[in-house]
């Protein structure tokens, strides 16, 4: 018998708006326990929810980028269930009439494009968190991320692979880093995903499926995705049957166990909530998203490679994060010089970013100084070896270059008497050198040459050096 793996993500955001998606509160992430806080996110009773109009903005522009059709009349409902960190015991998110539906996101695995279907795009409220004391003592709640906004893409059983999930989470990770609708951190939080896995006879009706939740980086989700697709086969062919359940991944010991038996929407008596207004989005609004939309990562590397000549590997590498794409836009404006500022990030700064173990996403570098850096080694100002010292010193201190060029002499010696006086004294110094060159013996110029370097310390500049040595040497 040969089995099929079927998939459907469900995918948690978190909106980077400033406020929360009912009231005033700032969506900052961490903080001081519960000083995020205000009567309407920690349920007092008698408060009214206001949408933030930014939560539904957000949501379109990210339907629009995944082609999804915008509902016009969308309404919120009342999910009911009591967990210790809801505080009003009922969820308002969206189940009869979500903002987004019917749209796909385009992945590609070793050059074969594949559409996935996106089943909707929902908007609703994350709930606060758990803080469990270590010594055993109690848990503590903590409201602060009570109500940050969350859209929930709920995408068709259409993966059939971990690699397939893989490449849709990246590249849906991309498209919300670029529409600039959330910062996508995973070990913060705000992005989450939940695996809905079901095996069958290849071509057969689908099968029974299995809720994954807990899984907090692309790794750990390949290896549940692994790990409960074998769990099912081996039930399956032991005549078994899978028992539609939510299971929490315990990525330490590479298992998964059984948490709950999986609920159905009749289980939270939803109905429509009661105090909010429907939400009529009319063609004005979705034009204004339309013609406002951020440049995506895959139209940046294209202009990248069309209208500024970057090789396509290097457009690559600049797209990978919004950050690098932000700091090679930066730097490329500022010097005018495109090819020299991918080369820069490309190379010595995606080495060094390396060598200290910093993400994309954490990167904080001055544009500013690196386009200064650029005009210096092209205009003959600081030789090759020095611009990398530069960089180097900027990178890690955020060095001022010009002030750290001067204390480090890395100027080029230009000056044609500073180099004349150099060659002079190497000459002096290493006439029996000098004789033999004379008579011949050209192999010396290199050693020769190395002594004017030196003379001349960081700031030499060859070009010039060997001009004024071969000049001396002929002279004579
Ligand atoms: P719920 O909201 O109760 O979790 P949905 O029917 O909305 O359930 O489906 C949630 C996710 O599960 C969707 O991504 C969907 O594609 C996926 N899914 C539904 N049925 C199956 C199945 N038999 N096998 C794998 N995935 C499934
Ligand atoms: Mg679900
Ligand atoms: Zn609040």
């Amino acid at each position: 018998m040969k089995w099929e793996t079927v998939i459907g993500l469900e995918v948690h955001t978190e909106l980077s708006t400033k406020s929360k998606i009912f009231c005033g509160c700032t969506t900052a992430y961490g903080g001081e326990p519960n000083t995020h806080v205000c009567p309407v996110c920690s349920g007092m009773p008698g408060t009214l929810p206001v949408l933030n109009r930014a939560v539904p903005e957000y949501a379109m522009r990210l339907g629009v980028a995944l082609n999804c059709e915008i509902t016009r009349h969308s309404k919120f409902d009342r999910k009911n269930y009591f967990y210790p960190d809801l505080p009003n015991a009922y969820q308002i998110s969206q189940l009869y009439a979500p903002i987004c539906r019917n749209g796909y996101l385009e992945i590609e695995i070793e050059g074969e494009k594949k559409k996935i279907r996106i089943h909707e795009i929902h908007m609703e409220q994350d709930a606060g968190k758990l803080v469990h004391d270590p010594r055993g003592n109690g848990s503590f709640m903590d409201f602060n991320r009570c109500s940050v906004p969350l859209l929930e893409i709920v995408s068709e059983p259409d993966f059939k692979s971990a690699d397939e999930v893989i490449a849709y989470l990246e590249k849906l990770r991309e498209t919300l880093l670029y529409l600039d609708i959330s910062d996508c951190k995973m070990q913060e939080g705000s992005i989450r995903a939940d695996v809905n896995l079901s095996i069958r006879a290849s071509g057969a009706e689908l099968g029974v499926r299995t809720e994954t939740k807990n899984m907090n980086s692309f790794k750990a989700i390949a290896r549940a995705i692994e790990y409960e697709t074998e769990r099912q086969i081996e039930i399956l062919e032991d005549g078994g049957q899978v028992v539609q359940e939510t299971r929490r991944w315990d990525d330490e010991k590479g298992i998964s166990y059984g948490m709950r038996s999986k609920e159905n929407a009749q289980d939270y008596r939803y109905f429509p909530e009661p105090d909010l207004l429907p939400l009529y989005i009319d063609d004005a609004w979705i034009e204004n998203v339309k013609s406002n939309m951020p440049e995506l990562a895959y139209q940046k590397r294209e202009r990248y490679i069309r209208d500024l000549g970057i090789a396509e590997s290097s457009a690559v590498v600049l797209t990978v994060h919004k950050n690098i794409s932000n700091l090679f836009e930066a730097v490329s404006k500022k010097s005018s010089q495109p090819q020299e500022a991918a080369n820069l990030i490309t190379g010595e700064i995606m080495r060094l970013m390396n060598n200290a173990n910093i993400l994309p996403e954490d990167l904080s570098i001055d544009a500013d100084k690196l386009s200064v850096l650029i005009g210096f080694v092209s205009g003959g100002k600081i030789n090759r070896n020095a611009y990398k010292e530069t960089v180097e010193a900027v990178f890690t201190d955020n060095v001022d270059p010009e002030k750290y060029i001067a204390e480090k002499g890395l100027a080029m010696v230009s000056d044609n008497n500073a180099v004349i006086s150099a060659v002079k004294s190497v000459l002096t110094e290493n006439s029996e050198a000098a004789d033999s060159w004379r008579t011949g013996k050209t192999q010396v110029f290199g050693f020769l040459m190395g002594q004017v370097m030196k003379k001349l310390g960081k700031g030499g500049n060859p070009e010039i050096a060997k001009k004024a040595l071969e000049d001396a040497l002929k002279e004579r």
